[in-house]
């Protein structure tokens, strides 16, 4: 079959022929549909000091996915052969402390699919049983593929309450974007998105933003006055990895504010605690999705009308990979799909 490789250690990814993956008692075989470009398969490609750090040359890269099950293993008995799915990401251990007591996105032995175990970025995927989300008829298959960054943009704006809240959002990304149609729909106030760049500001406005803020030349104090607000934001979301994001976002949180934070710096970053301490902020980390609450949150608010669809920006056959991973590269995208059928 053909798949994306990560087959030498340097920069690029290859398409290539490689073995068919083989199923065991409790996998699942999924002919993939439609994949999307994460930022991690970026730092994949680019071969970035985290990448040369984590990934097992050669590797099949990609974990966001949809396709249809074409095979199943014998220990298998809730899915079927014909069924539109994705896959969960994030393989976990299932013995330690915190996937017995079913809270499985906390487990702190998880295998990456497309990182540390064979990706989706391929015509055909195996994952484990335990992995597979079946998704609803009336889910869109350009929605369906995804599902994994989307559920980051859920578990992130719905950590804490936003009905009726002043939400504020650093980092316009294909996952900020997603984050600000999921808070409008969730009820809140004002939702506020900064970025540096026009183009992904542009997006965040369409998916929702009540007010975008480029901060290369707009205080975000200065949009909390023009909006009237007195006390600062109640829930922040970052979502750009970026430290003077962060620093802004603590500098305009209300007192007893509560911030979730997605967005991973590449490094340190120093912050005045005292404003922690003394406005009496809750900080939150967020990686991945819960399984499977947030699958299950994402397909009821589709349902319900939540609609993400103007995230995707390009597509792409697999066979013009470069050009989404160009793309991707630009900034000027946002969600960039890769169609894997013929
Ligand atoms: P992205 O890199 O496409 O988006 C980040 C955005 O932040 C970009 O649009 C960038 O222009 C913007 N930005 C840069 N400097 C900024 C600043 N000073 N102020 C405001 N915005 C600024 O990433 P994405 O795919 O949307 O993901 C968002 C973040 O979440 C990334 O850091 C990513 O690595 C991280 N992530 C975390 C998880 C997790 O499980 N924790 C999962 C997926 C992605
Ligand atoms: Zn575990």
């Amino acid at each position: 079959m053909k798949a994306l490789v990560k087959k030498h250690a340097r920069p690029g990814l290859w398409l290539e022929d490689v073995p068919e993956p083989e199923i065991g008692v409790n996998d699942v075989l999924i002919k993939v549909d439609r994949t999307g470009i994460c930022g991690t398969d970026l730092h994949i490609e680019m071969w970035d000091d985290w990448a040369q750090k984590t990934i097992p040359v050669p590797m099949v890269v990609g974990h966001e996915f949809v396709g249809e099950i074409v095979e199943v293993g014998s220990n298998v008995h809730d899915f079927f052969p014909g069924e539109i799915v994705s896959g969960e990401g994030h393989v976990v251990c299932g013995h330690c402390r915190n996937c017995l007591a079913g809270r499985r996105h906390l487990c702190a032995d998880t295998m990456g699919i497309g990182v540390n175990r064979p990706g989706a970025f391929a015509e055909y995927i195996s994952v484990p049983m335990s992995n597979v989300w079946h998704h609803s008829p009336e889910i869109d298959l350009d929605i369906a593929s995804i599902f994994d960054p989307f559920g980051n943009a859920v578990h992130t704006a719905l950590s804490f309450d936003v009905l009726g809240e002043d939400v504020l959002i650093t980092g316009a990304g294909p996952i900020g974007c997603m984050a600000t149609a999921i808070c409008q729909y969730a009820g809140a106030r004002y939702v506020v998105v900064t970025d540096v760049n026009p183009y992904r500001l542009d997006l965040a406005r369409t998916m929702g933003a009540t007010r975008v803020v480029d901060v290369r030349n707009e205080r975000v104090a200065d949009v909390q006055k023009e909006l009237g607000m007195k006390e600062g934001f109640d829930v922040g979301l970052e979502m750009s990895g970026n430290e003077n994001a962060f620093r802004e976002m603590l500098e305009n949180m209300c007192h007893g504010g509560k911030i979730a934070m997605l967005g991973i710096p590449d490094h340190e970053i120093p912050i005045d605690w005292n404003t922690v301490i003394f406005n009496m902020l809750t900080i939150k980390g967020i990686y991945g999705r819960e399984m499977y609450e947030t699958w299950y949150k994402m397909t009821v608010m589709v349902q319900g009308g939540l609609d993400i669809a103007p995230v995707i920006t390009h597509r792409f056959h697999a066979s013009e990979f470069q050009k989404g991973f160009d793309a991707m590269r630009s900034g000027e995208c946002g969600k960039v799909i890769l169609d894997w059928k013929e």
